[in-house]
């Protein structure tokens, strides 16, 4: 991202953007088309609604925390009559009831549901879901903003019909650049979908009709290099192990999950704060005190809980650090936890240390 700035239009750029896609369609695991977005992830959740739908389309949302919900909003602001199947934060969305309510909730146009959602730690089944929707004429949306390149995902294999994400997440590219992968059945679709749209116009975006974030677009492509050099089954597993490391750790320290104890939660870990601690002052500790930098609780669960992610560039020694910077934070507030073992479980759990 530091080499000199490349022409936007040359063939230089335009050959590190097809590379892009290409290492792009091997992540998705789509033929499809691949977008690169000049915006947050959230464009590219705004653009799964205006490119979709009509004025006045019914869609269906099955929430269950911060992200979820926000499916709910974007589709609102664009008049759309939205069902809202609204699970609780922290609940994991039953695939059977999603199709039930899209039965419910006739002439949908579009399903959306999010993979991880980042506000509770939970990863929903969306291989489930998807078999649950077959044929049922509903275009299935999935954000993976914190899921892509970190829990297995097949858009084609599952028939995804949108998929979006983040550079800023498991991609390890910093923010700025949203990514989606677009089906033909979803392509095809956009043809018909008259709502508003101009620079988010999926065919504006895919043409780079508006200048590129060159610099991003470079960064990307130097880390979907080193991640599928990894190898994405490598990379899944590796996740996978971080979030049992995680988890070993905070059980071992006395506390109690928030985020399911399952080997699917592999994101981020969401732990319940000791009563009469709160979690915001433990994320200021951890942060001035050991320069660990965590999530607190967002919206409803602000205060309650603390997050500890491990996607993308993250070794069982960040989780580690953060977990015994958590340890120190709790202990200087006066939280009851059991000291000195969190660390050995979860290099236990990791699975990765030469025992003598
Ligand atoms: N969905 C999920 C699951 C997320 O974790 C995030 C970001 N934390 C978003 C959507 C929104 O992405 P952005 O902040 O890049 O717009």
């Amino acid at each position: 991202m530091a080499q000199p700035m490349l022409h936007h239009r040359g063939p230089d750029f335009h050959a590190i953007a097809d590379r892009v896609r290409t290492r792009l369609r091997d992540v998705f695991r789509s033929s499809g088309d691949i977008l690169l977005f000049a915006s947050s992830g959230t464009g590219a959740m705004e653009a799964a609604v205006s490119n979709l739908c009509s004025p006045g389309d019914r869609v269906l949302v099955a929430s269950a925390g911060h992200f979820g919900e926000r499916w709910v909003a974007i589709a609102r602001s664009y008049g759309l009559d939205v069902v809202h199947l609204r699970y609780a934060w922290g609940e994991t969305p039953v695939p059977d009831e999603i199709a039930a309510r899209l039965v419910e909730a006739a002439g949908a146009r579009a399903v959306y549901v999010t993979h991880s959602e980042t506000s509770t730690g939970v990863v929903a089944d969306i291989r489930a879901v998807a078999e649950r929707l077959t044929g049922s004429g509903a275009l299935l949306v999935v954000d993976a903003v914190s899921s892509l390149g970190a829990v297995p995902l097949e858009a084609d294999d599952w028939g995804l019909a949108v998929v979006v994400s983040g550079s800023q997440k498991a991609p390890m590219t910093p923010p700025g650049l949203a990514l989606s992968s677009v089906s033909p059945a979803a392509r095809s679709a956009s043809g018909a979908a008259a709502l508003p749209r101009f620079s988010l116009d999926w065919a504006r975006v895919g043409s780079f009709g508006s200048t590129p974030a060159v610099s991003l677009v470079m960064g990307l492509d130097a880390a979907l290099e080193l991640l599928l050099a990894e190898g994405l089954d490598a990379a899944a597993d590796r996740h996978r192990r971080l979030g049992r490391a995680c988890r070993a750790g905070a059980k071992a320290m006395g506390l109690e999950l928030f985020s399911p104890d399952e080997d699917r939660s592999a994101v981020v870990t969401a732990i319940r704060m000791p009563g009469g601690i709160d979690g915001r002052e433990i994320v200021r500790a951890m942060r001035e005190r050991s320069g660990v930098t965590v999530g607190g609780g967002q919206g409803e669960l602000a205060g309650q809980i603390v997050r500890i992610g491990h996607i993308g560039y993250i070794g069982v020694a960040d989780v580690t650090a953060a977990l015994a910077a958590l340890e120190l934070a709790l202990a200087e507030a006066g939280a009851g936890v059991e000291c000195g073992v969190a660390v050995d479980a979860a290099l236990e759990a990791y699975d990765e240390r030469i025992r003598a």
